[in-house]
């Protein structure tokens, strides 16, 4: 039976600044799921990271559905009102048209979906990201699927052996989808080269190459600032990993999250700062916002989901979480000076630019 993943995420809206949306925002969201998904869905799950709300839907009906895409644009509307009328900070945040066109995508939320025939043990992972971007799965998804030193099942596992393809997208052509394919091992300098620029191209799916129908991982890949053309919040993306068997295990895809890597986001979505791996309900944190990835395992049969494993739940990533703490305040230390701050071009507030500008005109040989 082929079974599609959808997962749709926005910010529309958190209490006290960004921190996480409302309980009465959480179940309306909810609430409209649940109503719809009699006639739509298998099944589903409505949580938040940070400030972001997520919808996990498992159906029938194929990526890019428009009636799937509806169900959440519609629960995130009627949540945008809710947010209003509570007088949450960002209400609406992500919502950047006006009205549906037949699809999420370029309208604000973030989407990964991933249509398969579901195995007899199908493992499912599922990252969510906030304050940051979708670059941020890079490093980890590079480790996780190219890398023997990260991921020991390429050596060990005969059906992983063969490698991955990864689909890398140019993020400065998203309206015309510029994409290009690459194989690991054999292409791995190329996807290296690719990979290292975090703001520009970003993985966009991962394919086995033993079985070249079977894909892997979807990553959602909205760039906010192009559909906007201005600064509206951080991308904050999400990504679905199958795991197991023909693909990495569960542990080889979790670890590579121990790095706690330097990502583009934090405050103001101006800074360089450590991804923090937290547990699920972690509201986003007041020490400027460090970037933050959640992940939840689950086994689906039929379409029907388990209930979930929250993977940085255990003694381990509190040490990771410590680590993370130090290289963000070390980081921080250095305030306002690059690379602490990103670079001009990547300033998401125009203050700095304006400032530049005038002091320009100043400047005398
Ligand atoms: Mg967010």
């Amino acid at each position: 039976m082929k079974i599609t993943l959808s997962l749709i995420k926005a910010d529309i809206g958190s209490v006290g600044g960004h921190t996480k949306p409302s309980e009465k925002l959480l179940n309306t969201v909810l609430n409209h799921v649940r109503q719809k998904s009699k006639q739509l869905l298998i099944d589903y799950k409505v949580f938040y990271t940070g400030d972001d709300i997520a919808i996990l839907m498992s159906h029938k009906h194929g990526v890019e559905n428009k009636r799937i895409h509806k169900l959440a644009w519609d629960a995130f509307i009627l949540g945008t009102k809710v947010a209003k009328s509570q007088g949450l900070y960002g209400a609406g945040q992500d919502i950047l048209k006006d009205s549906f066109s037949g699809n999420v995508k370029g309208m604000g939320p973030a989407v990964a979906e991933i249509e398969f025939k579901e195995r007899e043990n199908e493992t499912i992972l599922v990252f969510t990201m906030d304050k940051t971007e979708p670059g941020a799965f890079n490093l980890p998804f590079y480790f996780a699927f190219a890398d023997p030193m990260w991921c020991p099942g390429l050596m060990l596992a005969p059906p992983i052996m063969k490698g991955f393809t990864y689909e890398i997208i140019d993020t400065e052509y998203l309206k015309s989808e510029k994409t290009i394919r690459l194989n690991a091992p054999e292409d791995l300098y190329d996807i290296a080269c690719l990979l290292r620029e975090t703001r520009r191209y970003v993985i966009k799916s991962i394919w086995s190459r033993e079985y070249p129908t079977e894909q892997a991982v979807a990553v959602s890949i909205t760039r906010l600032k192009h559909i906007a053309g201005r600064y509206v919040g951080k991308d904050d993306p999400v990504a679905i990993v199958r795991a197991q068997k023909i693909f990495p295990a569960t542990e080889e895809v979790g670890g590579c999250f121990r790095l706690a890597h330097y990502v583009g986001g934090d405050t103001r979505g101006s800074h360089n700062q450590p991804l923090m791996p937290v547990k699920f309900k972690s509201p986003a944190s007041v020490h400027y916002c460090i970037p933050i990835v959640q992940g939840m395992g689950i086994s689906i049969k039929n379409g029907v989901m388990t209930e979930h494993v929250d993977l940085f739940d255990e003694p381990f990533w509190d040490y990771v979480r410590e680590r993370a703490s130090i290289k963000s305040i070390m980081m921080r230390d250095q305030g306002f000076v690059e690379p602490s701050m990103v670079p001009r071009d990547e300033l998401e507030y125009g203050g700095i630019v304006e400032r530049l500008a005038k002091l320009e005109k100043k400047f005398k040989k």
